[in-house]
């Protein structure tokens, strides 16, 4: 066995959305192979680890050539020869060679590709399951509730819908299966009843359809009849989830919100005011990244029963996670490996939610590959909560196909989650 890295290979490849992205093979010398693409959003948060992008003429400025070449170049030069299994100093390592806060030097999308390569590489070498190497943050490793996004709007869709996400969140059952099941069969009579209103079945980035509503209330009464008519509880057995992202729609200190605009404390309200009238259990990005008085208000006001996820908020980095913490603001963290561009850093980050009594909802991106990645991570680590869209469009299916052949591996008991609000 030799588990010296011994030549790392880079391309590109097509994500979702028709964007070139990077695909990096790391070999060892032992011939044994780890491969990982990565992924990309649309709703970015200001404060995200740099994406490599070539901005020539080629692929409409998103190439990635130049990530290609830098993986080729400079972290082959220096990381064959390392121990593949050692991923604390390969991360080093790379975050050394790029020399910058935020991976501006070679590129957020370059480093992360190795750096999760190079982890699947370590499993391989190991005959282990990739969820197998995550540290147990939050628990022994157990298959997640789904958060699926059935309603696209925002940045991820061509309708005139303001908020991003609409999921549903099939909390209340023993078995990963049933409750992927639940949600799957909510999807199909949603389809149905948009169809027979005449509203369009087309899906959005992440597989959730798209059609024109003319307020938020439209959506949520939508979704709860469409629960009804499955056969399922709303709140008892199915609940909601909204992806605000409302940095988006943040203009000159107002949120402009189906056609109002609304100083910070009036958007809480309004958000609060929705949990009173729905089941939604949990709010991400339902303030802008900058608004942090905004989002203690919220926080203050709902935390001990609402999950609050900052996305855009903490883009996974420890540092602004820790500002949180410390200002009471949220009471969750999105867990997006691109947003920080490495496997150690992601750990780090959610080690530091778990010891402030945090959760961690592990997430996909709207762009992204049939790498399944995050399915492992969600595991390994026992976060308990996975958002990877509605199941629909491979790259999506991927992630829960994934789970469900984990699940053979370490039963489909689903994480047993208390509340979902502040935890203690
Ligand atoms: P993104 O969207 O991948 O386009 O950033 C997902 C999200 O906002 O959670
Ligand atoms: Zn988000």
């Amino acid at each position: 066995m030799n588990k010296k890295i011994k030549d790392i290979n880079a391309r590109f490849i097509l994500d979702s959305r028709a964007n070139p992205t990077i695909e990096v093979e790391v070999t060892t010398g032992d011939n044994t192979k780890g491969r990982a693409a990565v992924p990309s959003g649309a709703s970015t948060g200001a404060l995200e680890a740099h994406e490599l992008r070539d901005s020539d003429s080629s692929f409409n400025g998103m190439g990635v050539n130049k990530a290609i070449e830098n993986v080729k170049s400079t972290i082959s030069d220096s990381l064959i020869g390392m121990d593949v299994t050692d991923q604390r100093s390969i991360d080093s390592k790379l975050i050394e060679l790029d020399g910058t806060d935020n991976k501006n030097n070679l590129g957020a999308n370059s480093i992360l590709a190795v750096s999760m390569a190079s982890m699947r590489a370590s499993a391989n070498q190991q005959n282990k399951q990739l969820f197998e190497l995550f540290p147990n943050i939050y628990g022994q490793p157990s298959l997640p509730i789904p958060f699926m996004n059935i309603l696209n709007g925002g940045a991820h869709a061509d309708n005139s819908v303001d908020i991003q996400e609409f999921m549903i969140v099939p909390f209340g059952f023993e078995t990963f299966d049933t409750a992927l099941r639940a949600g799957v069969e909510i999807y199909h009579v949603l389809k149905k009843r948009l169809k027979s209103n005449k509203l369009s079945t087309n899906v959005g980035d992440e597989g959730g359809f798209a059609p024109n509503f003319n307020s938020s209330t439209e959506i949520l009464d939508e979704i709860m009849q469409s629960i009804s008519e499955a056969g399922y509880d709303p709140g008892v057995n199915v609940s909601l989830a909204l992806d605000v992202a409302a940095s988006e729609f943040f203009k000159d200190g107002f949120y402009e919100i189906e056609g109002n605009k609304l100083n910070r404390q009036e958007m809480a309200d309004y958000l609060i005011n929705l949990t009173t009238n729905y089941p939604i259990i949990s709010i991400e990005d339902g303030l802008a990244e900058d608004d942090w008085n905004g989002w203690k208000y919220l926080t203050e006001k709902v935390g001990d029963t609402t999950q609050l996820v900052g996305d855009d908020l903490f883009v996974t980095q420890e540092k602004i996670l820790q500002k949180g913490v410390e200002e009471n603001c949220a009471n969750s963290i999105l867990v997006k490996v691109n947003q920080v561009g490495s496997v150690s850093e992601t750990i780090k980050t959610m080690t530091l939610a778990k010891e402030s009594h945090y959760t961690s909802l592990v997430s996909h991106r709207s762009g992204e590959t049939e790498d399944t990645f995050i399915s492992h991570l969600c595991v390994g680590t026992s976060s308990g909560q996975i958002k990877t869209g509605a199941p629909a469009r491979s790259e999506r299916t991927a992630k829960y196909n994934e789970l469900l052949r984990i699940g053979e591996k370490i039963g489909f008991e689903q994480f047993n989650i208390q509340s979902f609000g502040r935890t203690q």
